[in-house]
């Protein structure tokens, strides 16, 4: 039998009529698709798309114009967020990277410096840091998939200026730990929060931890303009630099600095980068702003009611947040077995629920980092593998299921019903010939059994 397959007729025969999984035949337990944004589930309400009409109907569409900079959505947008995040700044931007690279770049880090940033994290993050000039140095990721403090710690060279933390899939990195580190090293964080938009760790936002906080408004994230993101910092002189680097040219500056004089002497020194957001999108985010706490609300609904009930399955290691309650909720991510997440996430599929197993060898999953071949020019996957064992035989076993805010009760329940049934004819296989289990994989996951 190969690694990656379940002896299925036996899976078969352990189990009553309507257990049998779908990817054998059975009956699913879903049959019409899983509800993800790029489908459509998204919240959209019509009094968001009311503001963004009359956006479109002003002809004002460039933040820039003859308008007092606090009559522009932008600027508005910018004055909700640094009140709903409690910042001092917020500069509205392009994109998610733009944001990411913005930071860098007005923090001053040299380019061709090294940033730490995880193993497991979109492209974009390692994307962002050499966009700014800069060198993204890896770093593991512990059985939860939080970047390993530790790890840094014993990879540290003075090289590295400054550390991406990620909190990815929603679920807040361990921000204690790090921002010691980082003091201890005398360097700042920067935080990639694009996925945990509205996610607090002890009771403060992410993104508002680190220098600055780089969030994104596409599509797939808590708040949905298409494309955009936004920049938060408390830091006055980084705020101002990367306002300049977005484009704010010939004296637009002053509009981020109402009743203040700017903190940098000249907006000449630095070249513009076009990283601006613009009017209509604006217009639609501080709609949605408006009922941010209800999306909130329904994805951490969705996730605690989700992961309660699998709570008790064995063979499922439910991924940890770093404290209760740390974490959005846009996701679903447990690791199974090693050299079964990728049957286990096609059953899933075949089930009806979206899953993927994130290290997969079928799929090039861009979160998993021997996927940026971008930073392994000439090297083999196996030897890009080897950088990171820990990261490589976690997300190996990593399945992620996409839990949009919009699901209903029903859509958890069959979610829930797929994973026991999957789980089950797993954990119904094993017993019949316990060496499928790799049972070597190390304590963490027996503890949890
Ligand atoms: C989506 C995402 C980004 C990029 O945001 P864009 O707006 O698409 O540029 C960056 N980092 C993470 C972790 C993301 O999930």
């Amino acid at each position: 039998m190969a690694d990656n397959e379940i002896d299925d007729s036996a899976s078969a025969r352990q189990l009553p009529g309507d257990s049998l999984l779908a990817v054998n035949g059975g009956d699913p337990v879903r049959k019409t698709p899983w509800p993800t944004y790029d489908r459509g589930a998204v919240c959209v309400h019509p009094e968001d798309e009311e503001a963004a009409l009359r956006a479109i109907r002003s002809h004002l569409y460039f933040r820039y114009d003859y308008r007092p900079a606090q009559e522009t959505e932008c600027a508005r947008f910018e004055a909700e967020l640094c009140r709903y995040f409690e910042t001092r700044h917020a500069l509205a931007t392009s994109s998610g990277t733009t944001a990411l690279a913005l930071a860098i770049m007005a923090a001053g880090i040299e380019p061709g410096s090294l940033i730490a940033c995880p193993g497991f994290t979109f492209a974009a993050t390692p994307s962002a840091i050499i966009l700014a000039g800069c060198v993204p140095f890896l770093v593991e990721v512990d059985e939860n998939l939080h970047l390993d403090v530790a790890d840094l710690r014993s990879r540290w060279t003075p090289q590295v200026k400054a550390i991406m933390v990620v909190h990815m899939r929603g679920f807040a990195g361990d921000m204690g730990a790090l921002t010691a580190f980082a003091d201890e090293m005398g360097v700042p964080v920067f935080e990639d929060a694009v996925p945990a938009l509205g996610a607090e760790l002890d009771g403060r936002k992410l993104g508002t931890f680190g220098l600055a906080g780089a969030f994104s408004t596409q599509s797939d994230k808590a708040l949905n303009s298409g494309e955009g993101g936004f920049l938060l910092t408390d830091d006055s002189a980084l705020f101002a630099r990367a306002t300049v680097l977005s484009g704010a040219y010939e004296g637009r500056l002053r509009r981020h600095f109402p009743g203040a004089e700017p903190p940098i002497a000249t907006d000449l020194d630095l070249p513009l980068l076009s990283f601006r957001m613009d009017e209509i999108r604006a217009a639609l985010l501080r709609a949605e702003l408006d009922r941010l706490p209800d999306r909130l609300a329904a994805f951490h609904r969705n996730y605690d009611y989700v992961a309660a009930a699998l709570a008790d399955v064995a063979g499922i290691h439910i991924r940890r947040p770093v404290a209760a309650g740390a974490y959005l909720g846009e996701a679903f991510i447990f690791l199974v077995p090693h050299g079964r997440a990728e049957w286990f996430a096609r059953a899933l599929c075949h089930e009806g629920i979206e899953a993927r197993n994130l290290g997969s060898d079928a799929d090039h999953n861009i979160r998993a980092f021997w996927n940026w071949r971008f930073l392994f020019r000439g090297m083999e996957t196996a030897a890009i593998k080897q950088l990171l064992p820990n990261a490589t035989r976690y997300l190996q076993r990593a399945v992620d299921i996409p839990l949009s805010s919009t699901l209903s009760r029903a859509d958890c329940d069959q979610l829930v019903a797929a994973v026991r049934k999957v789980a089950g004819a797993l954990a119904s296989t094993a017993d019949l010939a316990p060496t499928v289990l790799d049972t070597g994989e190390g304590s963490a996951w027996a503890g949890q059994r």
